[in-house]
C-alpha cells in the first residue's frame, strides 16, 4: 500500500474502500471481503446507516485496530456543537472503537462551525486522529480553513476523470489539505466503464477501465475509496499499484475533464433545497 502524510503527520492509505449505498445487512460481509483482499482504509458515514456493519467487519477480521484507517462523517442533522458532540460518541459506539482515524463534516450546511468545534475538541481528547471536511467547494473550504484552529486535513469531494477538481485542488494544495475522491467512477455515469480513451489505455497495460481511472487519480495525488459489493471488483480495484500511466496517457485522460459535476452542484439552489428536505 502507498500512503499520504496528512498535515498533522498522520499516515493515510492512498486507496481505501467505500460503503455508500451498501445495505447495512451486507456491510459486514463486504468489509470482511475487502479486508481479506488487503484494504485497510474504510470510508463510511453516519448517513449511510452502516457504521455498525463496518465495526463488525473490522472486529471479525481479527486484525488489531491499529491496522485500520476508518473514516466517518457527521451528517447535516447532527450539525451544531451539542448534536455533533453526541453524534461522535454514537459513531464511536457503532464502529466499536475508541478512536476514529478521520472524521469529516459531510456537507457544508447548518451550523458546521459548531460541528467543527466539537470535532476539534474530540481531536484534542484523542478520539479523532484527524479531522476534515467533505463537499466544501473552494469558497466554504477557504472560509473554514481560515477560521479553524485545527486546519482540515482532508476535503473529500466528487473527483473522477470527468470532474478532476483542478481549481479546488490548487486551493487545497496551497493550504495543506489532502484531496480525497468520492465517486471515483462517478457511480458509472456517463458510460464510464465504456469510455474509449480509458479502454484503449487499459488495453496497452492489460488493465480495466476501472483500474486506469483509479491509477489516474492516484498519480494525480488523489486519495481514492472505490465502492463495490462484489469481491471480484474489489480485487480489481485494489490491483492498481503494479503499473504506471505515462505522461502522455495522463495528458490524454486530463482532457476528459469537463470541470463540472455529474451529480449536482453545491452552488445550485435546487441542490440546497434538496439537502434541506432531508433534514
Ligand atoms: P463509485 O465508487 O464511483 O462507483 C461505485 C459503482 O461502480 C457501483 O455501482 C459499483 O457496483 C460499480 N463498480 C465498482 N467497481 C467496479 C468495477 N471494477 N467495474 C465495474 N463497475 C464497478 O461510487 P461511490 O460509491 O458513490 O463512491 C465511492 C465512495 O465514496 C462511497 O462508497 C463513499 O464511501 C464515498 N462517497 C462520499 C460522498 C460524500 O458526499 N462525501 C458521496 C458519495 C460517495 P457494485 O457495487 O455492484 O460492484
Amino acid at each position: 500500500m502507498e500512503y499520504v502524510t496528512l498535515n498533522n503527520g498522520v499516515k493515510m492509505p492512498k486507496l481505501g474502500y467505500g460503503v455508500y449505498q451498501t445495505p447495512s445487512e451486507e456491510t459486514e460481509r463486504c468489509v470482511l471481503d475487502a479486508i481479506k483482499i488487503g484494504y485497510r482504509s474504510i470510508d463510511t458515514a453516519q448517513a449511510y446507516g452502516n457504521e455498525e456493519g463496518v465495526g463488525n467487519g473490522m472486529k471479525k477480521s481479527g486484525l488489531p485496530r491499529e491496522e485500520f484507517f476508518v473514516t466517518t462523517k457527521v451528517w447535516i442533522s447532527n450539525a451544531g456543537y451539542e448534536k455533533a458532540k453526541a453524534s461522535i460518541e454514537e459513531s464511536l459506539r457503532k464502529l466499536q472503537t475508541d478512536y476514529i482515524d478521520l472524521l469529516l463534516i459531510h456537507q457544508p450546511f447548518g451550523d458546521y462551525y459548531g460541528t467543527y468545534r466539537a470535532m476539534e475538541e474530540a481531536y484534542k481528547a484523542g478520539k479523532l486522529r484527524a479531522i476534515g471536511v467533505s463537499n466544501f467547494y473552494p469558497d466554504r473550504f477557504l472560509d473554514l480553513h481560515h477560521f479553524a484552529q485545527i486546519k482540515p486535513a482532508v476535503n473529500q469531494v466528487e473527483t473522477h476523470v470527468f470532474q478532476q477538481q483542478k481549481i479546488a485542488k490548487e486551493y487545497m494544495k496551497k493550504n495543506g489539505t489532502q484531496i480525497m475522491s468520492w465517486g471515483p467512477f462517478a457511480e458509472g455515469k456517463n458510460d464510464y466503464f465504456n469510455n474509449p480513451v480509458l479502454k484503449e489505455i487499459g488495453e496497452k497495460h492489460g488493465k480495466s477501465v476501472a483500474q486506469v481511472a483509479l491509477r489516474f487519480l492516484l498519480q494525480s495525488d488523489v486519495v481514492v475509496i472505490p465502492k463495490s459489493v462484489q469481491k471480484k471488483r474489489m480485487e480489481e480495484n485494489f490491483n492498481v499499484f503494479d503499473f504506471m500511466l505515462t505522461a502522455e496517457e495522463m495528458l490524454q485522460i486530463e482532457k476528459l475533464d469537463t470541470g463540472e459535476s455529474l451529480f449536482f452542484s453545491h452552488y445550485d439552489p435546487k441542490t440546497i433545497e434538496w439537502f434541506m428536505s432531508m433534514v
